[in-house]
């Protein structure tokens, strides 16, 4: 199935030079979705380290973690935006392009050593996904692989991250 052709490109979003992949377009279409989450399931499957569990990043990979951790039947973490989580949390503030933003994830998410996979639907520059595996690495977790519907290839996001597997459906150079 060609994903892309779902993907919709939305130029100069959120800012001018960039080019925003909207992925509404995706999760709309019944059979791009099913498609999508097989797929990420597939690939889940094949990895060596399985996951204990799946953690999202607000908010976009609020929409495919539990959905993955549903279909490989282990749980769901939320790491969220500063602010919005209610027991004890872990913060971790990050660079973006423009200023920084924090990420937080309950203190007693998992259990010290718990082997988890971290998704979110885009890897940009890394910098949000390497801010939550540092977040989850401090509470003691074992970050065993990433999941992304969505690499911009040309921005070497995957870099920045420790050197485990990580699952990607769409490129883009
Ligand atoms: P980064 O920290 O640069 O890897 O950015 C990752 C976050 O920003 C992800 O949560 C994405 O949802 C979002 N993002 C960054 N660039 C894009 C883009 N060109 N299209 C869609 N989402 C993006």
């Amino acid at each position: 199935m060609d994903l892309k052709a779902l993907i919709r490109d939305i130029p100069d979003f959120p800012k001018p030079g960039i080019m925003f992949r909207d992925i509404t377009t995706l999760l709309r279409d019944s059979q791009g979705l099913t498609h999508v989450v097989d797929q990420l399931t597939n690939q889940c499957h094949n990895l060596d380290d399985k996951p204990e569990y799946i953690v999202g990043i607000e908010s976009r990979g609020f929409i495919f973690a539990p959905t993955l951790a549903y279909q490989l039947g282990v749980g769901f973490i939320p790491v969220r935006k500063k602010g919005k989580l209610p027991a004890q949390v872990h913060s971790i503030e990050y660079n973006l392009e423009y200023g920084t933003d924090t990420l937080e994830v309950h203190q007693d998410a998992v259990h010290e050593g718990a082997k988890v996979m971290i998704v979110d639907d885009v890897i940009a520059t890394g910098g949000t996904a390497k801010a939550t595996a540092d977040l989850l690495t401090r509470i003691g977790c074992d970050v065993v692989s990433f999941g992304f519907i969505v690499e911009l290839k040309g921005l070497n996001g995957r870099s920045l991250l420790p050197d485990v597997p990580m699952v990607t459906l769409v490129e883009y150079d």
